[in-house]
This record gives C-alpha cells, sequence and structure tokens, in this order.
C-alpha cells in the first residue's frame, strides 16, 4: 500500500521573561520545589492576573518573524479543565482572538536545494502548568509550581509536514528563529520546547486525511523524530493488515523508545472557553508592530540562504555560521578581503577557530583575531609561504594578539623553504642516500616519492614546501633515468 504522512504540530516554546506570565515570581527554570511560586500563579481565590507585557512583545516578534498577521484587539480566554498541576481549574490561554494568525515557517530540504512553506493556523499565548512528580518510592505524587504560570507560546501548524525529515527541519527552523530573536532558549532539558505531534497516513494522492492520533507533550527535536517514525510504522502496520485507525492519544517514553496508547480521543473537548473577565482586551497599534517588525533583522533562514548564494557555502556550513552572529561577521569581512574561495574562511572558522573557542570557552568576541589577519594568512597558505600544520599554530597566535601572520611566521621559523637550489642539496642528498627511492620509483612504485619528501622534511624540520620539493624530487629521479 502506497501511503502518504500528513504531519501537523502544536509547538510548545517557553518565553525568556524575567518574570512569570500573570505575577512577579522569576521566571527561571528549576530550583527547589515550589520556592518561586507567589498566590496568585498557585491560583488562590481572589487573586487578580496582571498580564506580562514583556511576554506579549517576544510573542509579537516570533509572529512576524513567521510571517503572522497580528491581531491588533488580542484577547484571552479561559480555557477550564481540572488537572492537579493547574491550580485554577482554568489555563488563561488565546481562543477568540489570538495575537497572530496565519503565517507560515520557511524550511530548507535537500541540503537547501529545495524550501516549502508550512502555513500556520495561529500562534497564541498561554501559560505553563505545574509539574507532577510521581515517586515509585514514596508511592506517592507532588506538585511542583515552579513552572506554573511560566509564559509561553504555542505555534499551531496546518497539517502540511510530509515526513519526519520535514517535521525536523521545521522544528530546526522555529528553535533558530527563537533563539536568534531571544524569545526562548529552547533548551531540551529543560523542557522550553515540547510538542504535540498529530499523524495521519492517507492513500497516496489522496486529497482526504486520514485518523490522526496525537503524541503528547514530547520534548525536542530528535525525540519528537523518534516519536514519529515509531507512529508512522504503528499505524502503517494497522492499515496493511487491513484495519482501521481508531483516534487515540500516546505518551512518548524517551527511556523506552517507544509510544503506549493514554486514552482513545474523545469526539469533542469541551473547555467551555471564554473571556477571561480578570484580563482587559489588549491593543496593539499598527505602529507597535512595524516598530518591532523593523528590530527583526535577518532571520536564520534568510542568513543560510544568501550565504549559500553569495559565498558558495554548503548548507551545513551555512547553518552552522548561521548560527553565531560573530561568526558570519568574521567571515563575510574575511571573505570580502582575501583572495581565496570563501569556504576556506568557513572552513577555518567551523573548525580550529570554533575548537580554540570551545577549549577556552570564550566567544570570538573575546579574541584579538581580525578578518585582515585571517585573510592574510589563507593568501599565505595558498601561496605555499606556509604550510596548513604550520597555519594551525599561527592562527592560535592571531587569536590572542592583533598580529601579521607573516611576522608570527617569521618568529617561530614556520615560513616555508621556497628556496628551489637549497631544496634541490637536500632532494640530491637523500636520493643518494637512498638509492632504493629511485630503483623502486622506475619500477612503477611512485609512492615512494612520498617517502622521500618525508625525509627531506626530517632534515628541513618540517619546514620545506612540500609541493615543490615533490617536484624537484621527480624532476631528479627522472633526469637521472634518462642517463
Ligand atoms: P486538537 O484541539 O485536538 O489539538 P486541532 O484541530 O486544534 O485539534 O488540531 C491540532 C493539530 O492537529 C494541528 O496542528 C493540525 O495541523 C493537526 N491535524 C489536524 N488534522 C490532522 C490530520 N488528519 N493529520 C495530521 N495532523 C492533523
Ligand atoms: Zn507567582
Ligand atoms: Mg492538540
Amino acid at each position: 500500500m502506497d501511503l502518504d504522512v500528513v504531519i501537523g504540530l502544536e509547538v510548545h516554546v517557553e518565553l525568556k521573561t524575567r518574570s512569570k506570565m500573570y505575577c512577579s515570581c522569576k521566571n527561571e527554570f528549576g530550583g527547589v520545589a515550589n520556592s518561586h511560586c507567589c498566590e496568585i500563579c498557585t491560583g488562590m481565590p481572589g487573586t487578580l492576573p496582571n498580564l506580562n507585557k514583556e511576554a506579549v512583545q517576544l510573542a509579537l516578534k516570533a509572529g512576524l518573524a513567521l510571517n503572522c498577521e497580528i491581531n491588533n484587539r488580542t484577547t484571552f480566554d479561559r480555557k477550564n479543565y481540572f488537572y492537579p498541576d493547574l491550580p485554577k481549574g482554568y489555563q488563561i490561554s488565546q481562543n477568540e482572538a489570538p495575537l497572530c494568525v496565519g503565517g507560515f515557517v520557511e524550511i530548507l530540504l535537500n541540503n537547501g536545494t529545495q524550501s516549502k512553506k508550512i502555513n500556520l493556523v495561529q500562534i497564541h499565548l498561554e501559560e505553563d502548568a505545574g509539574k507532577m512528580i510521581h515517586s515509585a518510592a514514596e508511592d506517592r505524587s507532588f506538585i511542583d509550581f515552579n513552572r506554573s504560570g511560566v509564559p509561553l507560546i504555542e505555534i499551531v501548524s496546518k497539517p502540511e509536514l510530509s515526513s519526519a525529515a520535514e517535521m525536523k527541519a521545521y522544528l530546526e527552523t522555529i528553535m533558530n528563529t527563537m533563539r536568534y530573536l531571544g524569545v526562548s532558549d529552547c533548551k531540551v532539558e529543560e523542557g522550553s520546547l515540547r510538542e504535540d505531534i498529530n499523524v495521519s497516513l492517507k492513500p497516496n494522492g489522496s486529497p482526504h486525511l486520514g485518523v490522526r492520533c496525537e503524541i503528547k507533550n514530547v520534548g525536542g527535536i530528535n525525540n519528537a523524530a523518534r516519536a514519529v517514525e515509531c507512529e508512522i510504522r504503528r499505524q502503517t502496520e494497522i492499515l496493511e493488515s487491513g484495519k482501521e485507525i481508531e483516534p487515540v492519544t500516546l505518551r512518548w517514553d524517551e527511556e523506552a523508545n517507544k509510544s503506549s496508547v493514554m486514552r482513545k480521543k474523545d469526539a469533542v473537548v469541551e473547555y467551555r472557553y471564554f473571556q477571561d473577565p480578570d484580563i482587559p482586551v489588549i491593543e496593539i497599534s499598527k505602529e507597535e508592530v512595524e516598530e518591532v517588525r523593523k528590530s527583526l533583522g535577518e532571520l536564520p533562514v534568510q542568513k543560510v540562504k544568501r550565504l549559500m548564494r553569495d559565498y558558495g557555502l554548503t548548507f551545513t556550513d551555512a547553518g552552522l555560521l548561521a548560527e553565531d552572529q560573530e561568526k558570519i561577521q568574521l567571515f563575510e569581512a574575511t571573505a570580502k578581503t582575501g583572495e581565496f574561495a570563501p569556504q576556506k574562511a568557513a572552513n577555518w572558522i567551523q573548525g580550529d577557530i570554533s575548537r580554540i573557542l570551545n577549549e577556552k570557552n570564550i566567544r570570538l568576541s573575546d579574541s584579538k583575531l581580525t578578518p585582515q589577519n585571517l585573510s592574510k594568512m589563507i593568501n599565505m597558505i595558498d601561496q605555499n609561504k606556509i604550510s596548513n600544520t604550520a597555519a594551525k599554530i599561527i592562527v592560535e597566535r592571531l587569536m590572542q594578539e592583533d598580529i601579521s601572520p607573516e611576522i608570527v611566521a617569521q618568529q617561530e621559523g614556520l615560513l616555508q623553504l621556497s628556496d628551489q637550489n637549497s631544496l634541490k642539496e637536500i632532494a640530491e642528498a637523500v636520493l643518494a642516500e637512498n638509492p632504493q627511492v629511485t630503483k623502486l620509483f622506475q619500477e612503477g612504485k611512485t609512492n615512494i616519492l612520498g617517502f622521500a619528501v618525508g625525509e627531506c622534511m626530517k632534515r628541513l624540520n618540517g619546514r620545506g614546501n612540500p609541493v615543490l620539493l615533490k617536484e624537484i624530487i621527480l624532476d631528479l629521479i627522472l633526469t637521472r633515468g634518462e642517463v
């Protein structure tokens, strides 16, 4: 049976505000249980919520970055249900007039050679619930309200993702965009990026959507990919055995790497939404929206496309650079001043430079590396003035001092010997002492040249120009061969 995969996501992104959504408690992950909560975020009767303006601002940024329309009058609604981690008995969410409607996420596929727009239904603001902690040892459950009232946005997509790979690209794009905007740090281990994954299958090409199942509350991107692959297999097996899909809600078990059915999906869950009388209608002017729009700058996906187009970088390198504004700046300035393929600058930045930054746990701006020096150094490699190995030593210095790579090369004796006569002298000596080289070469064992170059290098303390040396040795063997 040829089946199409259809996936729709509800992505929850916790916002990086200083305080919680409706009170002044710290919005901070972890801490001693129930150490940052108050009568508002624990839902005491008689308390009143006070909407966090920063949360609205961050949601606005997210919505504009994902091409949404902004509702200039937005309202907050109560979503009523009972659960021990929800002390008010309702969650303040947005139903009637969410802040952001429509929009799309542009994802890049097949190594950036293709792009696809995944349309959104809406992005709304809501508050997180507390956390239940089930203790098997003590045979009882606890509740930690530190997370209760943490602001989040829910990004609801249309069912337009067609594979696990597309879903991964979609989540990565959202994560990179949110991090870039400072909307969220999307830390998997802190649960600040979680998703409900809706999956259905349908006969290939059919215009009608199949019955969907929903995997609830999956954390991060890799888990989501595993969960969705597992669900596609489960549904495929059911359909191929001639049975029908029952609409169910599933739970993903990270450790066991498998899902289990939580409950049958009820026809319609009745949340009895109504506008929260404690929160006024929020009006956002067109001017305010435009101001935020102007502040967005170049978004990660635009950066990746530009780096690929303007500099011929690979999708992977463009993606890695796009994660760090300082690296992009260094890359572009270096590529513009040098006479080499820009990919070479990207390789140095992704390779040794990033490694040194990681080892020292510093950022580029904490180092002394300038685009001029990096560019000069790459030019020197290209002109055979220094070897790649020597450059690895030089770049360390360039990160500590604003010093010309030529001077470092001189000081440390790293300039390659390119003087024909002295190289020839050494090569002649090596060939004279190792007559087998000429013999083996003449028998067709051309690999022996590498050995001869190595012998010369030893005598030159590694400073010979290997390309030149190889030419000289070859020349010597061939002219002798004729005698
Ligand atoms: P619910 O209230 O049960 O979460 P919604 O109608 O709000 O349901 O839809 C939630 C998500 O389910 C959306 O992201 C949507 O794209 C997705 N979805 C809806 N129908 C399907 C389907 N047949 N297959 C896959 N995803 C679907
Ligand atoms: Zn509080
Ligand atoms: Mg849902």
